[in-house]
């Protein structure tokens, strides 16, 4: 399996999570996401994502507010990458 980078996990997050990614990258950034304490200590929409994920494994998908919701949390994170960068 490929080592794959943070940016990576951002660019195709939202993939991800339309389950637009092929099994194999999305095996990639979820393996990321496990060992990569930048991305779980910045976002909480990483948490949200596993269980998102893990939900939609055993049952049907996850309602549209909360899908939304999550998706809310993204921008708020991206937007929070893109002016923060290198502040301490
Ligand atoms: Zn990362």
């Amino acid at each position: 399996m490929r080592e794959v980078d943070c940016r990576f996990v951002e660019e195709r997050v939202h993939q991800f999570l339309d389950g637009e990614l092929t099994e194999r990258e999305a095996d990639e950034l979820r393996h990321h996401i496990d060992a990569c304490a930048h991305c779980l200590d910045e976002t909480d929409l990483i948490d949200a994502l596993r269980k998102l994920v893990r939900r939609a494994c055993a049952c049907p998908p996850a309602p549209e507010t909360l899908r939304l919701r999550v998706v809310t949390q993204i921008h708020t994170v991206r937007f929070t990458v893109v002016e923060g960068p290198g502040t301490p």
